[in-house]
């Protein structure tokens, strides 16, 4: 296994998207097989030594930083099988936690399969999408990575290998997982008890049901719990064709009223994505896109998957939408063939870009919420942080996934002063979400620039249930310390 601590080469592992800049480790290891990983966890639960797992860097909450810790490097565990069908309408792909998401959804396109998970940022690894629940734009159809993961294979801390199919390991219906290992011997853990948000997404702390699969503990578990190494993705045929459309509206009680009828709406009208921007965001758009009509409150992008024979109906079927809703239906962009919709796509990700490159002209890093609502209550939140942001003359953005009841909020400091203020009033942001039954994450996870709200949503026993599970599986506390579950919860 390569081991490198020249600092000038490892730089890079203690930074992701976070903007923590105070990371440090004393070295990095690139396993190149799973006995590697194996091998290594097995010795640093020997001695006691601390481990970061890093995939590539595209996080938002700090999860894979060190702080004093090694870091295991999954960029060399990047192998993708070729899909194999099994079934008219599934297809299985095997792949390692270091390829990319990029890469993998290629693969599976080229052969005429989709993966569904899309978050927008493209460049990080499967094995961390696995472990954070990663969602995106296509999850309003598809639901999160979690719906999409037919097997995975985990290294837990005491070194042992572990395959879990879904289906393999359920709790007993006493909710006990009970598992026989070659290292660890014989360990009982008791599933999470909490009930979870009545949110369509959430992804913050430790999944819970009753009958619970344990494939689902891990997913979503942000590495604290087992290095995930491998994995079955499963895969749906590539749909003949889609429809894509970014619609605005000079008022945003219609661009509501749309996207509640489009949820709602039969008639032919069935979204695969429904993503938001407000009116600050397309300002920030229109540097790039100067056509951005200047009267509009804010957009919606849809994408519907069709084929040639339904797709004059249900372009018809959204056109009347979009009329009865007071659309600015002529100004509209209607994207029906490959290119175009590639070009839709660059659109949507150039808000992060132009953001980041106004950010890298300030000093203060920006604010940002990560938080979903059960739909009933998706307006309330939403004038909750235009308000405050408006009253406390902010300069901010909102976007995303509206068809979740899951929109982010930017705050983009322009001073010291505001940055304070900001991360203040983030507080009530967060209570604000979990006063109306909403999750502190539906996608972004906790990291470790989240665990002191994590007990806000699920109170001290919720958590000291995850820190049993932890503990269990993880009792000389080596792997992903810090990230989830404040470390002051553990008993040590
Ligand atoms: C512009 C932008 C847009 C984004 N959009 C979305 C979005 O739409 N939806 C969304 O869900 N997220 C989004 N993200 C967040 C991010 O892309 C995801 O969280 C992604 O899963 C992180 O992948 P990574 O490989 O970069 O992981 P890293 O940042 O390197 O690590 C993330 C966490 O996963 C853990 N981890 C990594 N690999 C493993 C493994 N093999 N086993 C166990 N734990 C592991 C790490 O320890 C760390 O805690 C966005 C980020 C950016 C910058």
């Amino acid at each position: 296994m390569i081991y490198k601590n020249d600092q000038a080469l490892i730089q890079g592992f203690l930074e992701d998207t976070s903007n923590i800049k105070t990371g440090h480790t004393p070295g990095v290891y690139f396993p190149e097989s799973i006995e590697d990983v194996s091998k290594l966890l097995r010795g640093s639960s020997r001695t006691g030594t601390r481990l970061v797992i890093a995939g590539n860097g595209t996080g938002t909450t700090g999860g894979r930083i060190p702080f004093g810790d090694y870091v295991i490097a999954m960029e060399k565990l990047n192998r993708i099988d070729e899909p194999v069908p099994c079934g008219e309408n599934t297809a299985v792909m095997t792949v390692g936690a270091g390829s990319l998401l990029e890469d993998v959804q290629k693969k599976a396109e080229d052969s005429g399969w989709l993966y569904p998970p899309d978050p927008t940022e493209q460049l990080c690894f499967i094995g961390s999408t696995i472990a954070n629940n990663s969602s995106g734009a296509r999850t309003y159809k598809y639901g999160p990575t979690r719906n999409h993961i037919a097997r995975i294979t985990v290294v837990l801390p005491s070194g042992d290998i572990l395959d879990i199919s879904r289906g393999a390991y359920c709790a007993g219906n006493d909710g006990i997982f009970r598992l026989d290992l070659p290292f660890a011997g014989s360990i009982a853990f008791e599933r999470p008890g909490y009930p979870l948000p009545r949110t369509s997404k959430h992804n913050a702390g430790y999944y819970s049901s009753r009958d619970m699969d344990l494939i689902d503990l891990f997913i979503g578990s942000e590495g604290t719990l087992g290095v995930i190494v491998e994995a079955d993705l499963m895969l749906v045929p590539v749909p003949e064709k889609i429809i894509s459309c970014l619609v605005y509206f000079t008022t945003l009680e219609d661009l509501f009223g749309f996207v509640d009828k489009a949820k709602h709406q039969t008639g032919g009208i069935d979204p695969r994505a429904l993503e938001f921007f407000d009116r600050n965001s397309l300002d920030f758009l229109r540097k790039a896109y100067p056509e951005i009509p200047a009267k509009s409150a804010g957009a919606v992008f849809f994408e519907q998957e069709v084929t040639a024979q339904t797709e004059d109906e249900v372009l018809e079927a959204w056109l009347e939408l979009m009329e009865a809703s007071c659309a600015m239906t002529d100004e509209s962009w209607v994207a029906l063939d490959v290119d175009e919709q590639r070009a839709m796509k660059a659109f949507r990700h150039e808000l992060p870009a132009q953001v980041n490159e106004w950010l890298n002209r300030q000093s203060e890093s920006k604010i940002s919420t990560d938080m979903a609502v059960p739909d009933a209550s998706f307006a309330e939140l939403f004038h909750f942080y235009r308000n405050t942001c408006e009253k406390n003359r902010f300069r901010y953005i909102i976007f995303g996934h509206i068809g979740n009841s899951h929109v982010h909020l930017n705050i983009l400091p322009s001073n010291h002063e505001e940055f304070v203020l900001a991360k203040t009033l983030y507080r009530d942001f967060v209570e604000k979400a979990l006063e109306l039954g909403g999750t502190l994450s539906a996608e972004h996870g906790i990291g470790k620039l989240k665990t002191e709200y994590l007990a806000r949503m699920f109170g001290d026993d919720g958590i000291r249930e995850m820190a049993r599970i932890k503990q269990a599986l993880d009792p000389s506390l080596i792997l992903n310390i810090g990230n989830l579950i404040p470390e002051h919860y553990y008993q040590t």
